[in-house]
């Protein structure tokens, strides 16, 4: 008799361990570790994962039920990944189930129908199985269970004649693209006869098109080529020269044509640094790498080289950037490198095109994956490389269960496969540059730009002396003369606002100032329905003053602006402007991102406009202004990471101008000219930047120096929310050591979400070996009990957003 180990679907905590159920005789061979099954827990049929496959049960036999149902015939989950899900279970504190899950697509927690695919030919298999595939190489699997045949099945699967294949139910699966059927010449001729010499558009088109006589083409492929809008082509198939067709196309995220790409020769510095990466591929041995280099510097082509290394030694490499939708460019470059080598796991697939690329990464089909946080998990077997680019972006720390971060799990593998990980970014995260000083990473660095093209010149322009001199635009002067400059050299202009998260704050336009907590060193947030105050870090809180306490000038208000009041501001200033805005309202389309900046790319805009997401991998030769409107938003967070999350984004966002043979100029707007993340951004210098912030966090006991964790606490009614995070700080302040401060319970930065009100407490300790037991005991008071009364609480260690 065998007994699976099965860890169930169901998130509760007495649940969170492995339950044992029996085999039944003729599953044997059919159950392997990492498979799925359905199994009986309590009145339900619940799914589960097979953890472990064991002789003997510690529970008695008669007490234990069978598996009801098999749901993979191979495993999904490697022996790697279930241990990885112990790990991420202790590290982040959550439940195994969930550590299980967020290792796999969407689409294999969707409904779906399971095929048995032919790949060999019919009288390689067994007997019994021929006639199913006579007729069809696809046969639904449901046929095989039925006739009690997935023994044999299994085993031609084993053999490599099979392949089971998921397919997601799906409305709207086949997807169909709009093409142009052109038709065949004397047609053409035809239609160009009775047109006589009007509308030489459409003229012009028809030519191209006798060129292209009988091809099937997409209509922007029309509009590259001959330049004409979609109502000449709409004009000329109306006359009779072309067709609209619907084809159906492959589920291929990546529709564009790549060029293919060659390597560079690399300079001294990428040289050096890829040697020690290469180094470590060579000796098979785990090394974390963090390459710091400026933008422009040639990072990529780094990455390039070490996974074409890693991909010639047979092994696979993850590339991780903070959020793929809003990187195009540096996708197509590995594309371009590699072609169908790549996988892309892009946000804004559909979970049926998610799953095909998970199952090319799992099949072998490919070597390399590109993708968000959660690729880290892709289910490579034989992985060589781990890649971060931009570590220091928040996006890889999730935020809900399990709170994992992905330069954490990368490690992880690292240390699993013995393989190198990199890290890279310009403005590292300070966690990082900390532990690359210390020498737990190997820091390379690269300080010249790859091409040698010097940094643009950064100006920080100081708004309140612009407003002393009468000028109430957000727009400073002498910004307005570099746009009206690039508009008559016909370059482009790209302009950031500043706008992140939820936060608002008061500042002083005369003077720069914000008000600031006595306690915490941290912006006060502008809560606008009490017209008050205040901190979330400990609670305090007051009215908003009349005049600024520095400077008693009355102009202390609220600060923030959108977009589309910016865009219709340039509209008057420079009318004749072509203003391209990207924000959340432009982008909502799937692939809206991406043309907006493929259209930018080709010059039809002047100006882009837009927030943190056109921050990041803009690359085009004719960007020579960068203006950022108000560099203050980000540094007003009510977060002890503002200064450099201001700093990450100026360096980044500056990074934008001039990469190519034309020299680029940033503009830096702000209230606050003297504040060293603004200062220090100017010259990109990032080591002057780093020691100053780490004297900072030293004095206010925040990371590096400080952990920090995070207890959120929930419910609809605010009274039981503040009462529970009142236990919860009691409960923490004694129990845990008295050198460990607790902080609270005050509300959270989102005090209110989704109709719960939300409070919090935050524990700062340097060494507590009794924190997770501490707080795993509160867990379990929780889940047992105050579960029940609607509380909902989280637990995040290394929080990034607080
Ligand atoms: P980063 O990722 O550090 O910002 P990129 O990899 O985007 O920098 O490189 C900036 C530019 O320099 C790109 O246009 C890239 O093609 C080019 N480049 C990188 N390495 C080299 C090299 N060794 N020789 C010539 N050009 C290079
Ligand atoms: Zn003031
Ligand atoms: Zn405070």
């Amino acid at each position: 008799m065998r007994f699976a180990q099965v860890i169930v679907d169901v998130s509760a905590y007495p649940v969170d361990r492995p339950f044992d159920y029996l085999i039944p005789e003729d599953w044997e061979e059919l159950i392997d570790i990492g498979c799925r099954v359905k199994v009986p827990f309590g009145p339900r049929n619940v799914l589960g994962f097979v953890v472990g496959i064991v002789a003997e049960s510690d529970v008695p036999v008669e007490k234990i039920k069978p598996i009801s149902e098999i749901l993979d015939l191979e495993s999904i989950l490697t022996e790697e990944m279930l241990s990885l899900a112990k790990w991420l279970k202790h590290q982040t504190i959550c439940y195994e189930i969930d550590a299980l899950q967020v290792m796999l697509p969407g689409a294999l927690r969707a409904k779906y129908e399971k095929y048995a695919v032919l790949l060999g030919e019919v009288p390689q298999l067994p007997q019994m199985l021929q006639p199913y595939f006579e007729k069809a190489k696809k046969v639904n699997l449901v046929q095989f269970e039925k006739a009690n045949l997935l023994k044999p099945l299994k085993r031609a699967v084993k053999e490599g004649l099979v392949n089971i294949e998921n397919e997601v139910k799906q409305k709207g699966q086949v997807k169909q693209v709009r093409k142009v059927q052109i038709y065949p010449r004397e047609q053409i001729e035809e239609v160009i006869e009775q047109m006589g010499k009007r509308a030489p558009k459409q003229l012009a088109l028809m030519e191209w098109m006798q060129d292209h006589a009988g091809a099937i083409v997409l209509p922007e492929q029309i509009y590259e080529a001959v330049q004409v809008t979609s109502s000449v082509l709409n004009s000329v198939i109306e006359k009779g020269a072309a067709a609209y067709i619907q084809e159906e196309v492959y589920r291929d995220p990546f529709t564009k044509e790549v060029v293919k790409t060659d390597f560079l020769q690399l300079t001294d510095e990428q040289d050096k640094a890829l040697k020690k990466i290469t180094e470590a591929i060579d000796e098979k041995r785990q090394e974390t790498f963090l390459l710091h280099g400026i933008t422009g510097s040639g990072k990529t082509e780094v990455y390039l080289q070490a996974i074409q290394r890693t991909i010639a030694d047979g092994k696979e490499a993850i590339v991780l950037v903070p959020e793929i939708s809003l990187t195009p460019q540096m996708t197509e470059r590995f594309k371009s490198r590699f072609g169908d080598e790549v996988a892309v796991m892009h946000s804004g697939l559909s979970v049926g095109e998610k799953y095909d690329e998970w199952r090319k990464v799992q099949q072998g089909k490919v070597k390399v994956v590109v993708g968000a946080r959660s690729a880290v998990f892709a289910p490579f077997k034989n992985l060589g490389l781990l890649i971060l680019d931009e570590e220091h972006e928040s996006t890889y720390k999730q935020e809900d269960s399990p709170r994992y971060h992905a330069r954490d799990v990368a490690i992880w593998r690292g240390n699993y496969y013995n393989c190198p990980v990199i890290l890279g970014s310009a403005t590292p995260a300070l966690e990082s540059f900390a532990r690359a000083k210390k020498g737990v990473y190997t820091l390379l660095t690269l300080s010249q730009r790859a091409k040698n093209q010097a940094l643009p010149t950064v100006q920080i322009i100081d708004m309140r002396e612009q407003l002393q001199a009468g000028n109430r635009s957000m727009f400073s002067e002498p910004l307005m003369e570099a746009l009206r400059d690039r508009l008559d050299k016909k370059e482009q202009t790209v302009l950031f606002l500043n706008r992140r998260g939820y936060s608002s704050f008061v500042l002083c336009r005369d003077c720069g100032t914000t008000v600031q907590c006595p306690n915490c060193d941290i912006s006060l947030t502008y809560h606008r329905y009490q017209e008050k105050l205040k901190c979330h870090y400990c609670g305090h809180d007051e009215y908003i003053p009349e005049t600024c306490p520095e400077c008693l000038s009355e102009n202390i208000r609220y600060f923030g602006t959108g977009t589309q009041k910016v865009e219709e501001e340039i509209h008057k200033l420079f009318p004749e402007a072509r203003v391209m805005r990207m924000d959340v309202d432009t982008t909502k389309q799937k692939g809206a991102h991406e043309k907006m900046l493929d259209a930018f790319g080709r010059g039809e805009a002047d100006i882009l406009l837009g927030t943190q997401m056109i921050a990041k991998g803009l690359d085009f030769p004719n960007i020579t202004l960068v203006g950022v409107l108000s560099a203050d938003t980000s540094l007003h967070l009510p977060d002890y990471r503002a200064a450099e999350k201001t700093f990450q984004l100026m360096t980044q966002v500056s990074g934008r101008a001039g990469r190519h043979n034309k020299l680029g100029e940033v503009y830096i707007q702000t209230y606050t000219p003297e504040h060293y993340a603004i200062q220090l951004s100017k010259d990109q210098h990032y080591t002057p930047f780093y020691e100053r912030e780490m004297h900072a966090r030293h004095i206010a006991g925040y990371p590096p120096y400080y952990y920090i964790a995070l207890i959120q606490v929930s419910h609809e009614d605010v009274m039981f929310a503040a009462e529970y995070a009142g236990r919860v700080a009691e409960y923490l302040r004694s129990n845990l050591s008295f050198n460990v401060s607790v902080i609270g319970p005050t509300t959270a930065s989102i005090a209110r979400l989704q109709n719960r009100y939300r409070y919090q407490c935050l524990i700062k300790y340097k060494v507590e070996p009794n924190l997770i037991p501490v707080l795993l005991q509160l867990i379990k008071l929780y889940r047992s009990e105050w579960i029940k009364k609607g509380i909902v609480l989280t637990v995040d260690l290394d929080p990034t957003m607080i």
